[in-house]
């Protein structure tokens, strides 16, 4: 399986950020070694300095597709949960400034915080999502699925294009803003449509 990642997907975080707002979805991928689960605590790296949380919701993809149309991206996703792109801002940024990829800032295990999945038939739902972040019990991070710059089904449309979708794949739909740094010790809680799904302590 992998992990199919959306980059500046809302407005307020591309600007809190100081990045364009991109004019196709921006991609980038997280194998299946970069999986945090079951809410297992997270172990900070020792080679970074400024690791970030970024909420994000995650769709479970439930069938193979290649090309994908817009108005039947609906098909291809039956669950949905909350997670964290984890990401290491300075090696992020280093990277940036070299023009040379990011996976070593992104894509390290256990940087894909992965929340229990909710179907999208109990919910009643499979776009409109609200959710939110606590970090030690306080809100830093809320978001409405409905104000991403790319919907869901274009950023699923669009990456099929690339990427062949398979089951099991997880897609993270992008972060909105308030994304900030973690110490030792912190607590992550993230909730989807009020309801917690993962609860992360990092290490
Ligand atoms: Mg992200």
């Amino acid at each position: 399986m992998k992990c199919i990642c959306v980059g500046r997907n809302y407005g307020a975080h591309a600007k809190e950020l100081n990045n364009a707002i991109p004019e196709e979805p921006m991609l980038f991928l997280k194998p299946q070694t970069a999986l945090l689960k079951d809410n297992k605590p997270f172990y900070m790296p020792e080679w970074t300095h400024d690791l970030h949380y970024e909420l994000e919701v995650v769709l479970r993809v439930c069938k193979q597709g290649k090309y994908i149309d817009e108005k039947f991206a609906h098909k291809y996703y039956d669950e949905v949960t909350v997670g964290i792109d984890f990401t290491a801002r300075d090696l992020q940024a280093q990277q940036k400034a070299k023009g040379m990829p990011w996976e070593i800032a992104k894509a390290f295990d256990n940087s894909a915080v992965v929340g229990t999945m909710r179907k999208t038939s109990d919910l009643g739902k499979n776009t409109g999502f609200d959710f939110h972040l606590l970090l030690n019990g306080k809100e830093v991070q809320h978001g409405l699925t409905d104000d991403m710059i790319f919907p869901i089904s274009k950023v699923i449309s669009y990456a099929s294009q690339f990427f062949t979708l398979q089951a099991g794949d997880l897609i993270y739909t992008g972060t909105p803003a308030g994304v900030g740094a973690v110490q030792i010790g912190d607590r992550l809680e993230g909730f989807l449509e009020g309801e917690k799904l993962f609860d992360c302590e990092i290490k």
